[in-house]
């Protein structure tokens, strides 16, 4: 039999989705979708995972959920093309956690470089939550209850995949052949990889509050373009300015097209002589600013208008997931039982083992 091709990603309601979220992944898993290339594509809200984290704040994550949610929908997810789940709904990923925690080592998880930078950034120190500090095994649950074969995600996620293979090697080996292992489709684009956020120091994180959001309006996008990160020895328009580090740039490289030129700026050809004018000298970071602002204003503006539409119809949006988490149950399910007679937990389907035992008992 072929081997099937699915997809499963997802995000945190923690926030809106920003456009680190949609060049690192959003952005691909919509042409992913659209290409006819793959069986399955499932797209879910890691509600539990944001609760791991947010614990004393609910009222926060359940108000993203719906803002996720419209985030996918404006910027093409199509219900009827991907299954759009809450994770908190599928109570088949809890148990499979529970089981692959059995197959992972504390000195294991004190390893992950993502988990170690994020419990950082929190200051759990010595109080990290347990869920928290576990949460790359819940995720390898979510990827392998949908024998998901390719995660599109930024490069944070690496870390995440290589723990959900290590799962499913061992697993599979002690086991036998039942869960796939799945690859990370990181983006092609460097920059993409992982986008900084508009003060130019850590990614951009919904957590940290340095993000320009697919929803925001013209103005605020604006404002938050004129107020980003430069070149701070860059003082006046004839002194030469630095390109690394320089957000600017960094955008322009994730979001510029050649025929953005020709558009907004047409006294250059291309981005390289764009930069080439800016090192040089005689550039000042306001022009460069506004030529920002143009490519993501023609990149965000159809999104924007196409949450309007959805926002008029929230209960439609329920709706819609609800029919997703229905049916992403199903596919969990049916993962979880071969899971389970793997193991050799499925007692009571297990004819021959009650009729062997009745023999053991009664010879
Ligand atoms: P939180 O701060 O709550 O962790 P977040 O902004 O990091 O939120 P996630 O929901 O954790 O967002 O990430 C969802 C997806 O978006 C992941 O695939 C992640 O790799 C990708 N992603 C998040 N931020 C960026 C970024 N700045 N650049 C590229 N990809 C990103
Ligand atoms: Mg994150």
């Amino acid at each position: 039999m072929k081997k099937e091709k699915v997809i499963l990603t997802g995000d945190r309601p923690t926030g809106r989705l920003h456009i680190g979220h949609y060049v690192g992944s959003l952005k691909r898993r919509v042409e992913l979708q659209n290409s006819g290339q793959y069986d399955k594509i499932f797209i879910f809200i890691a509600d539990a995972q944001a609760l791991t984290d947010n614990i004393e704040n609910p009222e926060k994550v359940r108000q993203n959920v719906i803002e996720v949610a419209l985030d996918y929908l404006s910027c093409g997810l199509d219900p009827t093309k991907s299954t759009i789940f809450i994770q908190s709904q599928i109570p088949e990923l809890c148990e499979l956690s529970f089981y692959y925690m059995d197959l992972v080592s504390v000195s294991r998880l004190q390893r992950n470089p993502t988990v170690k930078t994020e419990i950082q950034m929190r200051n759990f120190e010595s109080s990290i939550p347990v869920g928290f500090f576990t949460y790359p095994i819940s995720q390898a649950a979510d990827i392998t209850a949908f024998k998901a074969t390719t995660v599109p995600a930024g490069e944070d996620q690496e870390p995440m995949l290589e723990q959900a293979r290590e799962i499913v090697r061992r697993f599979n080996y002690i086991y036998g052949e039942t869960l796939v292992e799945p690859e990370i489709l990181l983006p092609t684009n460097q920059v993409c990889l992982r986008l900084p956020g508009t003060d130019g120091k850590a990614k951009m994180s919904k957590s940290l509050g340095n993000c320009i959001y697919l929803s925001d309006s013209a103005d605020e996008v604006e404002k938050r373009v004129k107020s980003m990160f430069t070149d701070p020895t860059h003082l006046r328009v004839q002194d030469p300015g630095k390109l690394e580090g320089n957000t600017v740039f960094t955008y322009l490289d994730a979001f510029s097209k050649p025929e953005h030129f020709g558009l907004y700026l047409p006294e250059y050809n291309n981005l390289q002589e764009l930069k080439e004018h800016y090192q040089r000298g005689g550039l000042g970071d306001m022009k460069v600013k506004k030529f920002l602002n143009s490519v993501l204003q023609e990149e965000l503006e159809p999104i924007r208008n196409r949450r309007k539409e959805f926002e008029k119809d929230i209960p439609a949006v329920y709706d819609m997931l609800k029919t997703g988490c229905e049916k992403a149950r199903e596919t969990a399910s049916a993962t979880l039982d071969e899971v389970r007679r793997a193991m050799k937990i499925n007692y009571f389907d297990d004819m021959d083992l009650i009729a062997e035992q009745a023999k053991r008992f009664n010879q």
